[in-house]
């Protein structure tokens, strides 16, 4: 006998609980807005940093930066934290917020459609305890752009008998010690994996599409002193995390205005390579045939002589087929291996979560998305989608800073849109389609001039079309700024029916 749905009735219902879910309750909770739902598919809060525990697995973002403004962190032991600090980082600013009590684990946004008589989203969530069904006056989905593993299309994959794994699913009941292990990826996931394999596997074969440009890595541990300033210190922590901040901000120019402004980063890159690599015909193969800033930009210092060191066969081949043993190579030949790592990204201009959500027209943000492209207004809200507030949304990611910085934007300018809908009684928000439309050609037509469009590479930047739908093509203080309030006139609103009440957090029954 199959267990009824329940409904219940809430405020604000956040999908995800990374860095985005997260700070969306925690701050919407601090402006009284407590009637809120968290739904979460994994069993703890983290999002990517939850789910990436591959070896080597770390920021490449220094974790000054890398942190919430409103939770700074003096015990951070590195300049470039490992996953399992920044995963117990997340953890603990959960706990301490007091929101953890809204939060329903294990369970998936199965579909959300807007429904015009309530002006409300109805929301079906699949947990454990069976189906729920929330009616929620506003949406926030903090799903990520970086959450779906995305598998390769390479012939004969699913026939492999060996152990095969996505770096963002790592087994790690899987003892890869001595075996003869395939890499498949040179992104920021391999070139961090590939270092820790290399010292562990029999013989590891690395499967090159593209060649990516590594800077070193200019990690350091902080020293007990430098923990203890950094706590005691008044100012000290928010002075250091301002200079990194501004650091990084000059990095802007040179993806956004002029790819040349990048030569000493480039010659940087090549650099760390010569060092490394001494083997020319390796290095040749090493070397990226694209403008640097193109691609992301990775860093690593164990990446570059873990793939000099004699157990590690850098592929560039195409990879033809995989059969049930190994990996045969347009050229023939075929490569027996025990484990196959697929290091090949995510899902990120064809975000799953749009599937599931429909809007006030009846489609899906998907098909708005494939008509329209991947595009939002300011990354944050969308026509037809009334109350929908999307963090990490369409053309907000980051190739320089911290993308918490982003979300921090998202979530002010979220809490200022129920702030104003509260004030002025309105039961919804949705941009208009005209100033939506104009925001995107001005950003598109910045697009032309980044590295991203002149660099000569394919990346997951851009989409079936070539337009960047992913990246932010200013600084962060623009996209800061043009977030700091929530701009009424750019909506088309409705008023509310009834008179607004504080409304009630109680489960009701169907
Ligand atoms: P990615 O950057 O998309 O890299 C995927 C790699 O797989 C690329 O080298 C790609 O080659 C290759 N590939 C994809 N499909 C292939 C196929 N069919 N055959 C052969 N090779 C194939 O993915 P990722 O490394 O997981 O990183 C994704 C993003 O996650 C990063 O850009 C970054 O934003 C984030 N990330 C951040 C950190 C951090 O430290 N903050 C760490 C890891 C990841 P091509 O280059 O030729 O496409």
């Amino acid at each position: 006998m199959s267990t009824p749905a329940t409904h219940r009735v809430v405020d604000h219902l956040v999908i995800g609980s990374g860095f985005a879910g997260l700070a969306a309750a925690i701050k919407l909770d601090e402006d009284g807005e407590r009637d809120l739902v968290v739904i979460e598919k994994g069993s703890d809060v983290g999002g990517t940093w939850r789910d990436n525990t591959y070896p080597g697995a770390a920021c490449d973002v220094p974790s000054q930066l890398y942190s919430f403004s409103f939770a700074p962190n003096p015990d951070w032991s590195m300049s470039f934290s490992r996953q399992p600090e920044i995963h117990a980082y997340l953890q603990r600013v959960a706990r301490e917020s007091g929101v953890l009590d809204r939060f329903v684990f294990d369970t998936r946004v199965v579909a959300a459609a807007w429904d015009e008589e309530s002006q409300r989203w109805l929301v079906e969530t699949e947990g454990p305890t069976g189906s729920t069904t929330y009616a929620a006056r506003t949406l926030l989905s903090g799903a990520g752009g970086l959450s779906e593993p995305k598998l390769p299309e390479i012939e004969g994959i699913e026939t492999f008998q060996g152990e095969v794994f996505h770096s963002a699913q790592w087994d790690h009941s899987v003892d890869l010690t001595g075996k003869r292990v395939a890499v498949i990826g040179t992104g920021a996931s391999a070139i961090q994996i590939v270092p820790e394999l290399q010292k562990i596997v029999g013989r590891l074969d690395l499967y090159q599409r593209t060649a990516p440009y590594v800077l070193p890595r200019h990690d350091r541990t902080y020293s007990a002193l430098e923990k203890a300033a950094l706590r005691h210190v008044p100012g000290l922590q928010k002075l250091y995390r301002t200079a990194i901040y501004w650091g990084r901000e000059t990095y802007v120019p040179a993806f956004t205005l002029q790819p040349r402004i990048a030569a000493p980063a480039k010659a940087a890159a090549l650099g760390n390579l010569r060092k490394a690599v001494k083997d020319p015909v390796l290095r040749e193969k090493l070397t990226p045939t694209f403008e640097i800033g193109c691609k992301r930009i990775l860093i690593s210092n164990g990446y570059y002589p873990a793939v000099a060191s004699d157990n590690v066969e850098l592929v560039t081949d195409r990879i033809e087929k995989i059969t049930g043993s190994g990996i045969v190579t347009a050229d023939g030949t075929e490569r027996e291996i025990d484990a196959l790592v697929v290091a090949t990204g995510f899902h990120t201009t064809d975000i799953p979560i749009a599937h599931q959500i429909t809007g006030r027209t009846g489609r899906t943000l998907a098909e708005r998305f494939a008509e329209h492209g991947m595009a939002g207004y300011k990354g944050t809200t969308i026509p037809e989608f009334p109350n929908l507030f999307m963090m990490v949304g369409p053309n907000t990611g980051l190739g320089h800073s911290s993308m918490v910085f982003i979300i921090e934007s998202q979530v002010a300018y979220i809490r200022d849109a129920i702030r104003t809908m509260r004030t002025h009684r309105l039961a919804t928000v949705e941009p208009r389609e005209d100033v939506t439309s104009q925001f995107n050609a001005g950003l598109q037509e910045r697009m032309k001039r980044t590295v991203w469009t002149t660099g000569g590479c394919a990346s997951w930047y851009l989409d079936s079309e070539g337009r960047n739908t992913t990246l932010w093509p200013r600084a962060t203080f623009t996209f800061r700024r043009l977030l700091s309030r929530f701009d009424l006139a750019a909506y088309t609103v409705t008023g509310e029916t009834s008179p607004v009440t504080t409304p009630s957090r109680e489960a009701v029954s169907a």
